[in-house]
């Protein structure tokens, strides 16, 4: 007896509903940066079934201490990572290899990978840092990490462009399409429109921070809301 073809019908409904799942793409500088300021957002989403994939511009080498080399704290700093990341639900997270503290010298391959992952993994929403020169604390400004700014500026970029086929078209001869993101939310805005309310999350994402041994981020006090700039593409549903 031959086994029954499957109704190919199913196997159509199947695809659809996994398009149809919403899935997240955080452009980050650093490990902790992620769950620093997406934590509870990442677990929000992801009780809600979202498919969250990282891209990590750095693997923090400057953040020597104890004597190490920096290739040495890279490594331990791209461990934490993959385990904070497989903590939150990620689906994946991949590293992009630039130098710690220097990624504005890399801008254009920053842009072109952020392309490539946006039509890569075709993510609703694109997640990084407002490109802005000042980070705001309770009361002060002061001067935003330039690899936090210049992940946030590429961003925007592979925002406005990954929907374009004539950018980085070498992309369609890895058998990939054009993918507008419909949504940017920008983290560590001095002009935020929009905040996720982070009290439920506060022990999940103490325990994804717990994970940076190397980084000595249990003191921190969370805020109660994660602050986002949110942009919409006109037209996007
Ligand atoms: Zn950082």
């Amino acid at each position: 007896m031959s086994a029954p073809r499957p109704d190919p019908r199913v196997f159509e409904a199947a695809r659809r509903l996994r398009e149809q799942r919403p899935s997240v793409l955080i452009a980050v500088a650093h490990p902790d940066d992620a769950e620093l300021f997406f934590g509870a957002a990442m677990l929000r989403w992801r009780e809600r079934g979202a498919r969250i994939f990282l891209v990590v511009a750095t693997s923090g080498g400057k953040f020597g201490e104890g004597g190490r080399s920096g290739a040495a704290v890279a490594r331990l700093r791209e461990a934490e990572q993959r385990q904070a990341a497989a903590l939150a639900g990620a689906a994946g997270v991949f590293f992009l290899g630039l130098p710690d503290g220097e990624v504005s010298r890399s801008s254009r391959r920053l842009e072109e990978r952020l392309v490539f992952y946006a039509r890569k993994l075709r993510p609703r929403v694109l997640c990084s840092f407002d490109p802005g020169p000042y980070s705001e604390a309770p009361g002060t400004l002061w001067i935003k990490h330039p690899d936090h700014r210049a992940v946030g500026e590429a961003a925007l970029f592979a925002a406005s462009f990954s929907g374009l086929a004539s950018y980085f078209p070498a992309h369609s001869r890895r058998g990939l399409t054009a993918w507008p993101v419909r949504e940017v939310l920008l983290a560590d805005s001095v002009r935020p429109n929009f905040s996720v309310d982070a009290r439920p999350f506060l022990e999940g994402k103490r325990k994804l921070l717990a994970v940076y041994r190397s980084q000595e981020l249990s003191g921190l006090r969370l805020p109660a809301r994660e602050r986002f700039l949110r942009l919409v593409r006109p037209g996007a549903r």
